[in-house]
């Protein structure tokens, strides 16, 4: 340890699994790695408010490793706060998060006007922590950087990024930091996917940052299409409506995709499928421009009638009023609606609007941070907090597993043993503490890695 190391702060994703971000410090410059919000408990989300840790006009560079918020939401904040230099991400991270951004933004303008409307908000009036248009206007500092492609991006630190298989654009990050290499994983996918190609193998490094979302846990899941047969055929037969609280892009994408085998065979109904969110994109497009990252075949993509990620009834719903319409409309059929842990978005109109109905389904899909209401409902909760009430929750509720765009440890334990050298240490981050503390008892005794799971804020050096 000396002043002349570089080191390493722990400013988020420390023993919790959102708010991702990593301060590199050498002599010359600071670097920020991922910018990620705070999600789920109200303790964390509060961080999202307080000031950033470091003077945010004194980064030289700021890196992400792809486009999901808990990695990237705060820019729009951290360049209204003063940072002016680039934001490095691959090309379809930019195009990610150009959907991305501008959204989260509207989503909090939305959620302080409705605070202000029905005045439950303990602020006075209640703020949005960015607009759309400062995401909008954080989206110029964006700079592509390609796969592979090694680039000095500030004094004495040199990035490479390489796919990580978990979203369109997500790339892990191989950064030499002063004399010192260390990678940062973001998100690492599963090695046995339909949709997205597997990570990279990863190359040597002293220093690993490994997420721990699914912590020690192998994920052994019955068939995902099987799952979501048994659990929607019956709703859909009853004429009921299924509610997927859904989460960015790449998540519905993956869900369309499976209820499209099920159509296909028959197996459910060709009902309406509505995919109702602000952003909703077709994207399909973004799927043919990087076809390198996933294993869809483009032709097929290409094709209007067999399409494999459009549901065969499929309608994207853009507009309020379009989607307010949507309330009127009676079963059977499925509403896919952002976000997936339902902390926002136009999920929770629908959530009051059809969770009162038993013949009803709220099908979650993915992982569901501590804090939020799709943990809750989860976890057995019925009585939910919307718009300032509470609302009982009498449809069905059930998750779907296997749907994750995470890999599990299996996954993750099988990419760190790809490394070509043994690091001298693996920095547990992205986790809670059970997951943390079982990712760390695996890594210990299978790898025969030294690791460490830092505190909030803690500072290391390298
Ligand atoms: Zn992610």
């Amino acid at each position: 340890m000396s002043d002349n190391a570089p080191s390493l702060e722990f400013l988020g994703a420390a023993r919790s699994v959102t708010g991702s971000k990593f301060l590199a410090r050498t002599k010359k410059s600071q670097v920020l790695f991922e910018c990620g919000m705070f999600q789920g408990l109200k303790e964390l989300r509060r961080r999202n408010w307080e000031k950033f840790p470091m003077n945010p006009s004194e980064l030289e560079a700021v890196v992400l490793t792809h486009a999901h918020i808990d990695h990237s939401g705060l820019v729009p904040r951290l360049t209204k706060m003063g940072y002016t230099g680039p934001i490095y991400c691959t090309p379809a991270s930019t195009e990610l998060l150009g959907l991305l951004l501008p959204d989260a933004g509207y989503l909090q303008e939305e959620e302080a006007r409705y605070a202000n409307k029905k005045g439950y908000s303990r602020h006075e009036p209640a703020l949005p922590l960015y607009t759309r248009e400062d995401a909008q206007e954080s989206l110029k500092q964006l700079k592509t950087l390609d796969y592979g492609k090694p680039l000095e991006i500030a004094d004495g630190v040199t990035i490479t990024f390489h796919p990580s298989g978990h979203i369109l654009g997500s790339g892990f990050v191989e950064a030499d930091i002063g004399e010192r290499r260390v990678v940062i994983s973001g998100d690492i996918g599963s090695y046995d996917r339909e949709v997205m190609a597997a990570p990279s193998d990863l190359p040597g490094a002293d220093y690993v940052l490994v997420e721990s979302t699914y912590g020690g846990r192998s994920i052994v899941s019955r068939p995902v299409q099987e799952q979501l047969r048994e659990r929607i055929a019956p709703v859909l037969d009853a004429g009921g409506v299924v509610v997927i609280p859904a989460f960015a892009i790449g998540r519905t994408t993956l869900v369309l995709y499976h209820l499209r085998k099920l159509q296909e065979r028959g197996e459910i109904p060709d009902v309406p499928v509505y995919v109702d969110s602000p952003m909703a994109t077709d994207a399909v497009d973004i799927y043919i421009r990087y076809g390198l990252e996933h294993n869809l075949k483009l032709d097929l993509l290409r094709s209007s009638n067999d399409c494999p990620i459009r549901a065969k009834t499929m309608r994207l719903i853009k507009r309020v009023e379009e989607s307010k319409e949507l309330h009127g409309k009676s079963g059977p059929m499925i509403i896919l609606s952002a976000s997936g842990m339902i902390a926002g978005g136009r999920i929770l109109h629908h959530l009051k609007n059809r969770g009162g109905d038993p013949k009803n389904l709220i099908l979650l899909v993915g992982y569901q941070a501590v804090g939020t209401r799709g943990r809750k409902l989860i976890e057995g909760g019925r009585e939910i907090k919307m718009f300032g009430e509470t609302h009982k929750i009498r449809a069905q509720v059930a998750s779907i597993q296997g749907l994750s765009a995470h890999g599990d440890a299996d996954d993750v334990l099988r990419w760190l043993g790809t490394a070509k050298s043994k690091p001298k240490k693996a920095f547990l981050v992205h986790g809670e503490d059970e997951g943390l503390k079982a990712m760390g008892e695996r890594v210990g005794a299978e790898l025969h890695w030294k690791h460490h799971t830092p505190h909030y804020l803690e500072k290391v050096y390298l």
